[in-house]
């Protein structure tokens, strides 16, 4: 079933026109294709010819969509993107997101798409023409090595790695894991410990993030760490005096933890409206299903418990998708939305989880069969609930943000 988006009348006639132009290659080029596009992904054999085919229906919609104007939309237009603004872009993932797979179809890949932001905002003139512009244009791939396997990445400021400087050169060790994408990976930028008696001391000032190309000597990669009982590319990493040139290193030292901030604070929306556009094929399908599916005399639609189902699901979609856009509208307004932020980073991963949860219950086997994608998007919305900072950790910034607001004397204003 194609995604059905119509004009929406608050939003101006640009907005509307990127979501009907999104939704059109979404459905007519991606979705009738979904099977063939991501062939290699699937267990098994895949021969040649099904590789080759799928590589060149890839090239064939990304053209269609540098054609649309839509490629990049995370960028602007001198680096290579479409240049839209925070906003549109949230507005369009919704739509991207209804087919899993289709933002890369649109130069959007994680998490490249996160690094191509702090190089943007960190980067030299040269390190952009170095890193970004390839990196844009898919000549190149990268990866971001934060997380390790003996400290705490629900506090990034513990990590352990660290970044010495020794003459023109920074000189890296340490132990990462879960470094997304490091195998194809041609540099990595590497959050580190700056041991820099002339850099800050104050907690959050000793972080700094350096780029490390991945053929550098000392870059082991030991293994891809098994996810979700699959070989993947999140991989471990040991750091053993590995040398860079102080060039590589992003904005002032010191400037690691802010940027990490930076990386993750719009990334949260944009996750968020990812997660909407899933939630809503979770929904077409069980709803589809329902109407089709015969159980004990009668089709599934007229059963109750699935009533319930599609009700509950209905909610759960509408309050993930106004928490979201009302947290986009502050922050695109300028207003400190950190409390929105994180409510939006619990409460919309776990809503995912649960329209999931019951589409796959109306399917039965075939729900967590290879043959739809909702087996994927379970795993996705309870990875989510660890990743971009664990629900915990965001928990406890809202109460710090509520309380603090209510011992300055005012209570919360939930209209603004
Ligand atoms: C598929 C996948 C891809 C990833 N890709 C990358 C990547 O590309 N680069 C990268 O650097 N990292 C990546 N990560 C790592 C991810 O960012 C971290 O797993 C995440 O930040 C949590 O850190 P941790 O695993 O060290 O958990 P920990 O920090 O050890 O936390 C474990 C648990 O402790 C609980 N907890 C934490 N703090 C509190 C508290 N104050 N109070 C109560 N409970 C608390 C939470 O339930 C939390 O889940 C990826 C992870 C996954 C699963």
């Amino acid at each position: 079933m194609p995604m059905n988006v119509q004009a929406i009348p608050s939003l101006s006639d640009r907005v509307n026109q990127i979501r009907m132009m999104t939704a059109k290659i979404v459905n007519n080029e991606i979705l009738p294709n979904e099977n063939q596009l991501w062939a290699t992904r699937r267990d098994g054999q895949v021969d040649d010819e099904e590789r080759s085919q799928a590589r060149t229906l890839r090239h064939e919609i990304q053209a269609k969509v540098k054609q649309a104007g839509l490629w990049a939309p995370h960028l602007p237009e001198e680096y290579g993107g479409c240049g839209l603004s925070f906003l549109e872009h949230a507005y369009m993932n919704e739509i991207l997101a209804y087919s899993m797979g289709a933002a890369s179809l649109f130069g959007v890949v994680a998490p490249n798409s996160g690094n191509q932001k702090i190089l943007l905002k960190y980067g030299t003139e040269e390190q952009k023409k170095k890193w970004l512009v390839p990196l844009t244009e898919g000549k190149l791939e990268s990866g971001f090595s934060m997380t390790e396997p003996d400290s705490a990445g629900s506090d990034p400021r513990s990590i352990k790695t660290t970044a010495t400087r020794d003459g023109n050169d920074w000189v890296i060790n340490g132990h990462k894991w879960f470094t997304s994408n490091a195998k194809r990976a041609d540099f990595l930028i590497v959050m580190c410990r700056t041991d820099d008696p002339e850099g800050s001391a104050e907690r959050n000032g000793k972080m700094t993030q350096i780029i490390v190309p991945t053929d550098t000597p000392g870059l082991n990669i030991v293994r891809g760490v098994e996810v979700w009982g699959r070989t993947s590319d999140h991989a471990e990493i040991i750091y053993d005096n590995v040398r860079v040139p102080v060039e590589n290193q992003l904005g002032p030292t010191g400037s690691g933890h802010q940027a990490a901030q930076d990386r993750l604070g719009a990334g949260r929306v944009y996750h968020c409206m990812n997660s909407v556009g899933q939630m809503t094929r979770a929904f077409d399908l069980m709803v589809e299903r329902s109407m089709s599916r015969e159980v004990h005399g009668g089709l599934l639609e007229t059963k109750q418990f699935i009533q319930g189902f599609i009700a509950e699901s209905y909610i759960d979609i509408q309050a993930a998708r106004l928490m979201t856009i009302h947290c986009a509208e502050k922050m695109d307004s300028g207003i400190d939305a950190r409390t929105d932020i994180s409510a939006i980073k619990i409460f919309v991963p776990e809503a995912y989880h649960r329209v999931v949860d019951r589409a796959i219950q109306v399917w039965g086997a075939a729900g967590v069969s290879g043959d739809l994608p909702l087996a994927a998007m379970y795993q996705s919305a309870r990875t989510l609930r660890l990743a971009d900072g664990p629900d915990e950790v965001h928990k406890i910034l809202i109460a710090k943000n509520i309380l603090k607001q209510y011992h300055s004397g005012d209570s919360w204003d939930f209209g603004n």
